[in-house]
């Protein structure tokens, strides 16, 4: 109780710092477009029929589309031209890791450099544990992304909270957010809210357990705060690597918004979505779904690659989207599921397959999927059919490898490590190993994978155990031989190895 009371009292004179910091502008407030094209509502959209707040338009309905900066944020000239890259490759705005107050200057660079390039992409500052980086970053971002997880509240999920305590916990965030929602809202500035299941705070777990309610829990509380100080562009995202739980969660949260009689903006993506077919099936599922729904205003396809794949795929989702949508390619009967999307692009077809499964598996227990297309040979067939198979927990034929996109906090060569993770540890089954750029968020976002690597420091990685840290700062090739050590290990004991579903 006494550490919470001095954290909130820490946050009281570190608001203290900042405001004094702002005193003398460190920002160009001209460097902002004056207007920022976004969240437009979707077709068909369930949303356009309540009351949206002002910013958003529906001239022009369509999903932006959106990436993630895997550049170090210091590094100005890398993030520049990798920005130019996905804004060449069609994407409508950028994310930006902006893990410290140093990191605050080289966005502002970032900004002030695209500007001089003429290209006004709206940027949105990726936040975590820092309220005060969040501040500086919202006098000249177009949207700040914060963690409701982290904002205030302690991941220690030990800890029992009693009704007291846990809304002493929400009122200190309260408090500390009204700083970030001034400057917002003189700034033009959007929030968006950014629950993940991988770091909700131990206040929430305490009372909800780490459940799709809790995740909408956590979102609804930055309702009642926004709301409370009249702000109203935020955005919502609630993310996950277990798709259905994203599913449902998002879905949940719509109908609690629905019930209150407004829907603020949805940015959907799945977590941790890793590489290749995996990775953009897995959001295809989760993403696509929702979209089939009607859901959604903005969105990311997470993955562990060059961030311009991530938007080349999301145009093709879009697409996909479409043409599913229109047209009967599903039916479900006696369990089976069969799809017959008969798409010549390889990848165009993942996205719609992927978006059709997730579809029916929302509502119906699927028991097997049947996936016919003339077009692809009958090995790529298989190969789709056992992935969605396999996200979808009907049948496993390989390891369930997760990895998250990276972003400017990794360190090593994350895309490397996993291709090398995919081959040499594929025939486990009933294993879930993560792949993970750093220590900051990777442990609590592997959570309930049996064994991960995760980036330490410079080119140095750690070996996890479940929770457990067995080694650290260890070259990459020394982690593959402990990884495969520990495996072997855990083989040999009887049934210690869990079947890679969700243990949360
Ligand atoms: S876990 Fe990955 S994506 Fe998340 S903050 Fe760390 S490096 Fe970035």
């Amino acid at each position: 109780m006494l550490h919470r009371i001095s954290h909130v009292l820490l946050r009281g004179l570190q608001k203290i710092r900042v405001t004094l910091f702002f005193k003398v502008p460190l920002i160009n407030h001209t460097l902002k477009p004056l207007f920022f094209k976004t969240p437009l509502v979707a077709k068909g959209n369930p949303q356009s029929k309540l009351p949206l707040f002002p910013y958003f338009s529906t001239s022009s309905p369509r999903y932006l589309l959106q990436s993630m900066t895997n550049t170090d944020t210091n590094d100005v000239e890398a993030t520049v031209r990798q920005i130019m890259e996905l804004i060449d490759a069609g994407a409508d705005l950028v994310r930006v890791t902006v893990p410290g107050v140093k990191e605050v200057e080289a966005i502002h660079k970032i900004k002030k450099n695209l500007v001089e390039k003429n290209k006004n992409i709206p940027l949105v500052a990726d936040v975590h544990f820092l309220p005060e980086v969040a501040e500086k970053t919202a006098y000249f971002v177009e949207k700040v992304r914060i963690n409701p997880g982290n904002f205030t509240d302690k991941r220690d999920y030990s800890v029992s909270f009693t009704e007291n305590e846990y809304q002493q916990g929400f009122e200190a965030m309260m408090l500390c957010a009204k700083s970030l929602i001034d400057i917002c809202k003189k700034n033009n500035t959007i929030i968006r809210i950014g629950v993940n299941q991988g770091s909700l705070c131990g206040r929430i777990i305490s009372r909800y357990g780490n459940t799709a309610e809790a995740l909408v829990e956590s979102a609804l509380e930055w309702i009642k705060i926004a709301e409370k100080y009249d702000f109203h562009k935020i955005v919502f995202s609630i993310k996950s690597s277990h798709v259905k739980t994203m599913m449902e969660a998002n879905l949940l949260l719509y109908q609690k918004m629905v019930e209150m009689g407004r829907v603020y903006p949805f940015h959907l993506g799945v977590t941790e979505a890793a590489n290749e077919m995996e990775g953009r099936v897995k959001s295809a599922i989760g993403i696509g779904a929702l979209m089939l729904k009607g859901l959604g205003n903005t969105f990311r396809v997470s993955l562990t690659e060059d961030p311009v794949h991530e938007i080349v795929f999301s145009k093709l989702l879009v697409t996909a989207i479409q043409e599913v949508n229109k047209n009967k390619y599903d039916s479900f009967s006696n369990s089976v599921l069969h799809i017959h999307y008969p798409e010549i692009n390889k990848e165009k077809w993942w996205a719609g397959v992927g978006a059709l499964v997730g579809k029916w598996w929302l509502t119906e227990n699927i028991k097997d999927i049947k996936i016919e297309n003339q077009h692809f040979a009958i090995d790529e067939i298989e190969k789709l059919q056992n992935c969605v198979l396999q996200i979808c927990h009907i049948k496993k034929t390989h390891t369930e490898i997760i990895a998250c996109p990276s972003c400017g906090r990794t360190q090593y060569d994350i895309q490397a490590l996993l291709k090398v993770v995919k081959q040499r540890f594929a025939n486990y089954p009933h294993l879930k190993i993560a792949v993970m750029g750093c220590v900051v968020n990777g442990p609590g976002e592997m959570a309930d994978a049996d064994f991960g690597i995760i980036g330490s420091a410079n080119e140095k990685v750690a070996v996890y155990k479940g929770k457990e840290r067995v080694s650290d700062f260890v070259s990459v090739s020394e982690a593959l031989e402990i990884l495969q050590s520990i495996i072997n290990h855990s083989l040999s004991l009887p049934s210690v190895l869990t079947d890679g579903n969700d243990k949360r």
